[in-house]
């Protein structure tokens, strides 16, 4: 594939970093937001077409056999691949991907909008699903960047009501522009205060890259709530009261990216008018600088490197 948009996702710095108990392949081409138009195929491949327009993922690959993918849960495959981490990414002119694990961008979605919507938009948008998130329900949404802020507008498609959470304000200005109607700046106040005056949370959703977002979403927890973990910060660990996870019945579940169809959905939305992409492009050339933009938090809310 020649790529024209490729963003960057935080996971993508903690790579570089080797943040993570599993560390990546090195030398190393990250990147897995990757959108692009396919230069040649494989012998055999009868889908995608040359010339066509599509998005490369996390999941580069997995098996198709084992229990997890035949039972829909190709994102759990023991044998998965991983687009910028086991192998070589988007961040490149080009790149060599799976013909049946790469997703067709729709005509008329902006590439730079396909870009953050093929990592960011699939992860939170199997995130609310996993939350099972209803229209009567408050949703919690801690850290507003690249994945927060569409985890926001997913949990308002389904119809809740949305409190983000981060520590710059313009993040916040940001959230309510795309639908929050309370927001709290956690430098500042203690969110789970406002969340057990609000009645708790039904549902959080935790994309923040620090384990005391984690806790401080427990703490706002509604009984019956559902958390469901997605960031994952360097600092691996956060403390779960036992006594409070048992009697109040939360449940916790951590959420990885999502399926092929899930970003088949995500796209559908966007194309319908749904969803909005906040970015600012960058060229290839700027990707150190981006990085520590990203760390600092002065990006609403996803870089996107233009290769056109
Ligand atoms: P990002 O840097 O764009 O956003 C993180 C946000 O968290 C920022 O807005 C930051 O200000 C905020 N934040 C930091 N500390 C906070 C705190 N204490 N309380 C509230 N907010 C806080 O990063 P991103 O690209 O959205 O990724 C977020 C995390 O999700 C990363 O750890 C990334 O690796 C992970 N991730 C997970 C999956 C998955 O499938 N589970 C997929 C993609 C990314
Ligand atoms: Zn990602
Ligand atoms: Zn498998």
């Amino acid at each position: 594939m020649r790529i024209e948009t490729s963003g960057l996702c935080h996971t993508d710095i903690h790579a570089a970093h080797g943040d993570w108990p599993a560390k990546p392949r090195l030398p190393l081409v990250p990147g897995h937001e990757g959108v692009g138009l396919v230069e040649r195929v494989g012998e055999g491949v009868a889908a995608p077409r040359v010339g066509q327009r599509v998005a490369v993922p996390w999941l580069g690959w997995a098996c198709g056999a084992c229990e997890w993918c035949i039972d829909g849960w190709e994102t759990l495959c023991p044998d998965q691949r991983n687009t910028g981490y086991g192998r070589d990414g988007t961040h490149a002119e080009f790149v060599v991907a799976s013909a049946r694990f790469v997703v067709a961008v729709p005509e008329g979605i902006d590439p730079l909008d396909a870009a953050p919507l093929t990592c960011a938009g699939v992860t939170t948008y199997k995130a609310v699903k996993i939350a099972r998130v209803g229209p009567s329900d408050l949703v919690a949404v801690f850290g507003v960047g690249g994945l927060g802020h569409m985890a926001v507008q997913y949990a308002c498609i389904a119809g809740a009501t949305v409190i983000a959470i981060d520590v710059h304000d313009d993040k916040l200005d940001m959230a309510r522009d795309l639908g929050a109607t309370h927001t709290v700046n956690a430098s500042m106040d203690d969110p789970d205060i406002l969340l057990r005056e609000l009645g708790g949370a039904d549902a959080a959703i935790v994309t923040a890259v620090s384990p005391r977002a984690f806790e401080q979403a427990f703490a706002g927890m509604r009984r019956g709530g559902r958390m469901v973990l997605v960031g994952l910060p360097a600092d691996n660990t956060f403390t779960l009261p036992i006594f409070q996870t048992v009697l109040n019945g939360i449940t916790i579940t951590g959420s990885i990216v999502g399926t092929r169809l899930d970003l088949a959905e995500v796209f559908e939305l966007h194309s319908a008018g749904r969803t909005r992409i906040v970015r600012t492009t960058r060229c290839l050339e700027e990707i150190n600088e981006a990085m520590k933009a990203v760390e600092a938090g002065d990006i609403d809310a996803r870089v996107v490197f233009d290769l056109r």
